[in-house]
């Protein structure tokens, strides 16, 4: 057995991110035999005992052509939500049909990325989760678009489907394309691209190399791929880059057949709770700490204590994720903060034996406590 397979021969949980050019034609109309294909090899995942939860694009591909707003992107990010209202009931159909076709049932969810952000509600999305996957039903999520803008959106699927695999401790994320994989260079400008089997480790010359635009229906691109087998693999989890729009490629592909990329996990990996706090909150505001501060975060896992900070930018409440930085500014971690940005300006630089004095109260001796710290 080689390490693909056996790697993959462990996986229970998988998370499927099927994107829009996997399920709509180019000219805007559902593929129900592409969406057929893949609820076929995922009833074949279910009747082998794994659970899957598919994360879905297609609903502004589907509906724009109900809307009259064929052969162009939406232009406006009204037009695109209108487009999702109107698709996102077709998309949701197809899938019933194709996987009733498979004897299975599937469930809708709509996130946020603000709805993620909300430990509550993370929390309650992974007990609805949990629950569907007992009763053997097939969790079907995508962004909730009519109600996104830019604060609180999750920015692509491929994104949204690196934080579900965190959301339900998947030990797989799979990412269906319309391209065969991961390539060392762009296939459809450079004939010489070769495709890359296995990834040990994601690089910056490898995030270089995937620059570049998506199509014209969907979001995505390599580099939001790459990023979020990036962050799957700070989780502890694998990534599987392959084309989903021929044959059976997902199903020998997870079986362990030398298709598509796949992306190891990284040796040491976070707790969900850590991944959520670096990946899944928005950062309002950044410490800078000094070096001393830096090499007790950085080498000893140490908590950050008032007397290490020296600057506080942006305005942010106690509770708020911030980015940890280094003087001259790099990040290097990211923390939920003790303290809101006023209290600190008032605290930094004092050692902690002296909040109470400054402040007239104290909530804690640390700025993070090192439970709440992750070190990027
Ligand atoms: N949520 C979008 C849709 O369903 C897709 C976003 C993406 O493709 O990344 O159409």
């Amino acid at each position: 057995m080689n390490s693909r397979s056996q790697i993959l021969s462990k996986v229970r949980r998988l998370v499927v991110k099927i994107g829009s050019r996997v399920l709509t034609w180019e000219d805007n109309g559902l593929d129900l035999q592409g969406i057929a294909r893949v609820a076929e090899q995922v009833a074949g995942f279910l009747r082998d005992g794994r659970e899957v939860i598919i994360v879905t694009s297609g609903a502004v591909a589907a509906g724009r052509g109900a809307l009259g707003l064929q052969n162009s992107r939406p232009r406006t990010i009204p037009q695109k939500q209108a487009a999702a209202a109107v698709g996102q009931t077709r998309l949701m159909r197809a899938y019933e049909d194709a996987f009733a076709e498979q004897g299975f049932t599937t469930a809708q969810l709509l996130l946020t990325q603000a709805d993620l952000a909300d430990r509550t509600r993370f929390l309650n999305a992974r007990a609805t989760i949990e629950t569907l996957l007992e009763c053997s039903a097939v969790p079907i999520i995508n962004e909730n678009d009519t109600v996104v803008v830019d604060e609180i959106k999750f920015g692509d699927n491929d994104n949204l489907s690196a934080l579900v695999t965190n959301l339900v401790d998947a030990q797989l994320l799979v990412i269906l394309t319309d391209i065969d994989g991961f390539y060392d260079a762009d296939p459809r400008s450079n004939p010489a691209a070769r495709l890359v089997p296995l990834v040990r480790s994601i690089t910056r010359a490898m995030e270089r190399a995937a620059g570049g635009a998506g199509s014209a229906v969907g979001t995505g691109c390599m580099a939001t791929k790459l990023a979020a087998a990036k962050k799957a693999g700070k989780s502890g989890v694998a990534t599987l880059i392959v084309n989903g729009k021929a044959g059976s490629t997902l199903a020998r592909a997870v079986a362990g057949d030398e298709v598509g990329t796949l992306f190891l996990p990284e040796r040491e990996s976070l707790t969900s709770r850590k991944h959520w706090i670096a990946y899944t909150l928005r950062p309002r505001g950044r410490v800078l700490v000094d070096d001393g501060a830096c090499s007790v975060l950085r080498q000893h896992g140490r908590s950050l204590l008032p007397s290490g900070v020296i600057t506080v930018d942006g305005e942010f409440e106690r509770g708020a994720c911030v980015r940890v930085c280094s003087q001259d500014g790099a990040e290097f971690g990211r923390g939920l903060i003790d303290y809101s940005s006023r209290e600190l300006e008032r605290i930094m630089g004092h050692r902690s034996g002296d909040i109470e004095a400054i402040l007239g109260y104290r909530y804690s001796d640390e700025v993070i406590h090192r439970d709440n710290l992750v070190i990027l």
